[in-house]
């Protein structure tokens, strides 16, 4: 079942959102050359506890840290670690928080230094396909409608949409349904209601959509060892114009917060 969302519902779902995109822009602060993705994760733990939440996904299921952080070849669920972050690589930030009994989740890949064209150019059609899919997030269209959204862009400069994983509905449960692919047939899936509250998530590769899972049991790596790259927003399904919960205005413009 679809759970719909009530105005205050969706209240406490944006005060996860904007502490999520607080937090991801204070690890964007410290993305360089030089640093270990375990000191990203560190900052972000003491983030989400000093704002009084609880990051979510440490202990989910046997997740090991705060943060999932994916480093080049890793298209999610990356355990941060030791490894020393290199000019050229990206790294995919994943957050969640959970703060007055809600979820909150978003995701960025940041570049580290200076990346090449071609993955620079994999970051920019990976965050605007997010907001085309969010686009399609209007009460009425279907489930497809945003998967189309995403993969017909991301596929129109040869990248490719990872089909194994996909976003999800958010609220008192950090997965819930229904099921938001980055792929689809447009007037096909399930009809958007108003006040459901959905994470949409590409996985978009630069080279093959295969995948395989490490060995930790966890981590998603591309099988041919080229970059992905992941952005995720919070969206409300609205009648008129959908509404994104959380920002990438902290990160990007430098906006200040308290
Ligand atoms: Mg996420
Ligand atoms: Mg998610």
């Amino acid at each position: 079942m679809m759970s719909l969302k009530t105005e205050e519902e969706i209240e406490l779902l944006k005060e996860n959102a904007l502490l999520v995109s607080k937090t991801l822009a204070e690890v964007g602060k410290a993305v360089k050359p030089g640093v270990t993705t375990k000191k990203l994760n560190d900052i972000a733990d003491a983030f989400i506890r000093d704002h009084g939440a609880i990051p979510s996904f440490l202990g989910y299921e046997g997740f090991p840290a705060a943060l999932c952080m994916s480093v080049n070849d890793a298209v999610v669920h990356g355990f941060p670690s030791d490894y020393v972050l290199k000019d050229g690589d990206v790294v995919s930030v994943d957050c969640g928080t959970i703060y007055k009994g809600y979820n909150g989740d978003s995701a960025y890949t940041f570049p580290v230094g200076e990346v090449d064209e071609e993955t620079s150019r994999l970051l920019e059609v990976t965050e605007k396909s997010v907001d085309l899919g969010a686009a399609q997030a209007i009460a009425g269209n279907r489930i497809g409608d945003i998967g189309h959204a995403v993969q017909s862009y991301c596929e129109s400069f040869g990248f490719t949409v990872v089909r194994e994983m996909v976003g999800h509905g958010l609220g008192k449960s950090m997965h819930e349904e229904p099921e938001v692919p980055n792929y689809g047939k447009p007037g096909y899936g399930k009809k958007l209601r108003e006040g459901l509250v959905i994470c949409i998530e590409p996985m978009i590769n630069a080279g093959t959509r295969s995948i395989y899972l490490d060995d930790n049991g966890w981590t998603v790596r591309t099988s041919d060892g080229k970059k992905s790259a992941h952005f995720e927003k919070t969206v409300v399904v609205r009648h008129d114009e959908s509404q994104i919960l959380t920002t990438y205005d902290y990160i990007e413009k430098g906006i200040e917060y308290n």
